[in-house]
This record gives structure tokens, C-alpha cells and sequence, in this order.
């Protein structure tokens, strides 16, 4: 289909509603990008597992340089810090900020708005648009909604349709690696290293940025609380307020830190180095999320707005992603704007569904049954599926 001239206004100026962006930019859309947040956004989630869909778009249109580092081993090691078996899996891995930050340099920065949060959706079937908290009122020919797990698109388009808290959260936070032990620089040089815990398991790796031995080691360790009680009671910061999604660094109650402190004793030493001296720990809890839809006229919901898979899978940005690579190729080869959407939608809601379930056997497994293992080779990361790079 012919696209010059079409406009399309993005909600959410994150990895998703950037990848959508550039893409749609890419086909000859005029795009706006509409972010609440007042500054460029850093550091959410510290690091991440970058599977090939996150850096498709540097790799291969050569925006940039790559955005990850890749690790050769996969290593699980016990309490002792002695290893139980180290896989050659080759998966990469990046910094959230690096990805944000390439993906904001590749679109136009007089085009991505900061300070800008929709309060409302403009549902009309030709001509849809958004409503700015300032009383701005935008038009376009394609609303993209990226605003995230908490989407007020979400809240507006599908009322009954909520995030479902999974009973755990992953504790995180990062450490210098010219700061470590040898011994521990030596585990993680090209390893990212896991250890199985009692109903519960910590992953440490190395994220990319600058060179190895100066590298940021990066911790996420996943921890069970019930709600009605302990969860709200640990999301609840030193401001008194509650946050039941992300617990930002500097805001965790001193208590809640010494426990988790206390509790990394049962951690390897190198673990343990890495949480004992991180500075800038934060907490996430974790959600499932499903959409029966994501079209809606000439309105879509897209990434984590519409689906959140469990990050042990290490897929959403991914998906993210795939939904934006997704709606670039259908809009690219069919004939008019519904024919495109009517493809998509199907495509995306099977793949959403299908992480979603991947990534929620596994917590389980990990979180409550009890049956994950060192070495377990249902244990892997991917968002079509396992994807083992090799
Ligand atoms: C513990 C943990 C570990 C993870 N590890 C990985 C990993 O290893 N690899 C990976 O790929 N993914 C990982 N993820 C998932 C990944 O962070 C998310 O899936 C991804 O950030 C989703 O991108 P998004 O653009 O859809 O939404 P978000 O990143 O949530 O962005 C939504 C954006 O919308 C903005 N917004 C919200 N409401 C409005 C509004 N009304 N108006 C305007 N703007 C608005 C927000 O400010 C935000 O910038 C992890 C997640 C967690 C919790």
C-alpha cells in the first residue's frame, strides 16, 4: 500500500513504541512519539537478555553499532560457587539504556515528545487520535498504544483485561566487575552464571557497554511474596508509597534490604559478591498479562500494553519488537491500512499467547513447584521458542 503522507501518533516512548516508530518512519509515515515521562528515560531494568528481534533493526539497517555483548557459557553453579555445568550457548546481552538510546538516535528527536501523556483515546474508526493531559487533541491515520503493562490504552480499550501479579519479584541491581574478586571476574569473564535456589533462583551477567574487566555486572534474583501483606508491605517504599509494579533504586526500605542481605548468604560467593555490593538495588514485580485483541479500528495495542510475559524467558523486548517488525511488513505488502491490521492482529495475539505461556510454566516451575535444576534444558531464553544462538 501507498504510505506517504499517512501520519501515525505512538503512545509510550519505550524500546516498543520506539521500534514502531522507526519502522513506520522507515515505510515514509510522518510519526510522533507521545511520552509522559519528563526526561529520556535510564534505567529500567538494568540488563537485559538481547534476543536477535531487539537489535534486528540496528543489525540490519546499520544505524548503529551492535547494541549487546555476547557470552559463550551458560553456567549453573552450586552454594559453593563450584560449577555444575557450563553450556556454550552464546546468548548477548545488553544494557536497557544502550538499546533505548540507539533506538532514540535512529528516530527524530523533534518528533519523540517528552513530557506528553495521553489521557484519553479518540476512538474514531477513519480518523482516531489521542488526548494529551495539556487538552491537545492529535489526529492520525494509526494510534500505535506502547504505554507499557499499566497502559491506559489498555484501561480504556479493555476494561476487564488486567496485569495478574505472579506471587514473586525479581530483586535487581548491578556492581562494577573491576570491583570483584578474581576468582568471581573469572566466573562471570564469559559465563552468565545461574544458581537454582529453594523456590527461587538468581541469574548474574556482565552487560554490555564498555570492555571486559570494566563491565557492569548486572543481578536479577527472583523471591516469592504473597499479596495480603508481605508484597505490598515490601513494595512500599521509604516515601510510604505503594508501587505495585517497580520499587525504583533509593526507595527500598532499609529492613526489606537487610533481609534480602541476610538472605545472600545462601548465595555463591561471586553471586553474592555482586548483591552484597550493589548500591542501586530496585525490585520488580512480576506479571502475566493476555489481550483477547489488539485492534481496535484504527487503534492498537502493542508490546507489553498487550501482552507481558514472565522475563525468564527473557522475550519482551523481543516482542516488543516483533510486534513493530510485525505491523512494518504487513502494512508494507498488503492493500489498504485494515488489511494490514486484520493480519497482524491474529499473528501477534497467537505469538503473545504462546510466550506468555512459555514464560508462566517456567516460573512456576522455578517459583513454586520447585522443579527447575541446575542444567535444566527446559531452561532457555527465546521468544518464537527457545532460541539457542549456538
Ligand atoms: C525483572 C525483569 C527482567 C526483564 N528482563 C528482560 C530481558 O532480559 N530481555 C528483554 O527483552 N526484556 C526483559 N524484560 C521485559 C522488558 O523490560 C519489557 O518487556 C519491555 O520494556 C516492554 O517494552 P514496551 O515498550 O512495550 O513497554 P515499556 O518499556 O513499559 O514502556 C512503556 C512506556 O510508555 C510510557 N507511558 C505509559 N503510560 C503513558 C501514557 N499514558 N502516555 C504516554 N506515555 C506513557 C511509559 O513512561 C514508558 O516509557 C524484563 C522485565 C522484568 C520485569
Amino acid at each position: 500500500m501507498t504510505t506517504d503522507r499517512l501520519r501515525a501518533v505512538v503512545v509510550g516512548g519505550s524500546i516498543g513504541g520506539l521500534a514502531a516508530a522507526v519502522l513506520l518512519r522507515d515505510l515514509g509515515w510522518q510519526v510522533d512519539v507521545y511520552e509522559r515521562s519528563t526526561e529520556a528515560l535510564r534505567h529500567r531494568g538494568a540488563g537485559i537478555v538481547v534476543l536477535p528481534t531487539t537489535e534486528r533493526y540496528f543489525v540490519e539497517r546499520g544505524h548503529g553499532r551492535r547494541v549487546s555483548l555476547r557470552l559463550t557459557y551458560w553456567t549453573y553453579v552450586d552454594q559453593t560457587g563450584r560449577v555444575l555445568s557450563a553450556t556454550p550457548d552464546g546468548y548477548r546481552f545488553g544494557s536497557w539504556t544502550t538499546i533505548y538510546r540507539s533506538y532514540l538516535e535512529a528516530f527524530d528527536s523533534d518528533r519523540y515528545h517528552l513530557r506528553s501523556e495521553m489521557v484519553d483515546l479518540i476512538l474514531d474508526d477513519r480518523r482516531p487520535g489521542i488526548v494529551l493531559r495539556d487538552g491537545r487533541r492529535l489526529h492520525a491515520d494509526l494510534v500505535v498504544c506502547a504505554d507499557g503493562v499499566a497502559s491506559t490504552a489498555r484501561g480504556i480499550l479493555l476494561p476487564d483485561t488486567h496485569p495478574v501479579y505472579a506471587g514473586y519479584v525479581a530483586w535487581r541491581g548491578t556492581f562494577p566487575e573491576e570491583r570483584l574478586s578474581r576468582k568471581a571476574r573469572e566466573l562471570f569473564r564469559d559465563a552468565m552464571v545461574y544458581q537454582v535456589l529453594d523456590h527461587s533462583h538468581i541469574l548474574v551477567y556482565a552487560i554490555h557497554g564498555s570492555e571486559p574487566g570494566s563491565r557492569l555486572m548486572n543481578f536479577v534474583w527472583y523471591r516469592n511474596y504473597p499479596t495480603g501483606g508481605p508484597f505490598e508491605d515490601l513494595m512500599t517504599g521509604v516515601d510510604g508509597e505503594l508501587r505495585p509494579s517497580t520499587l525504583p533504586p533509593g526507595l527500598v526500605r532499609p529492613e526489606h534490604l537487610a533481609e534480602m542481605r541476610a538472605a545472600a548468604e545462601a548465595l555463591a560467593p561471586p553471586l553474592r559478591e555482586v548483591v552484597i555490593g550493589s548500591n542501586d538495588v530496585f525490585i520488580q514485580a512480576i506479571f502475566d498479562l493476555e489481550s483477547p485483541r489488539m485492534v481496535f479500528g484504527r487503534t492498537i495495542l502493542m508490546g507489553d500494553a498487550a501482552f507481558v510475559a514472565r522475563p525468564h524467558v527473557a522475550a519482551g523486548t523481543a516482542k516488543a519488537c516483533a510486534d513493530a517488525w510485525a505491523l512494518h511488513e504487513t502494512l508494507r505488502d498488503a492493500a489498504s491500512l485494515s488489511d494490514a491490521l486484520a493480519e497482524w492482529e491474529p499473528r501477534q495475539l497467537a505469538l503473545g499467547r504462546s510466550v506468555v505461556e512459555r514464560s508462566r510454566r517456567m516460573g512456576t516451575r522455578s517459583q513454586f513447584e520447585g522443579s527447575m535444576f541446575p542444567g535444566d534444558p527446559e531452561w532457555k531464553f527465546g521468544l518464537f521458542g527457545p532460541e539457542v544462538p549456538g
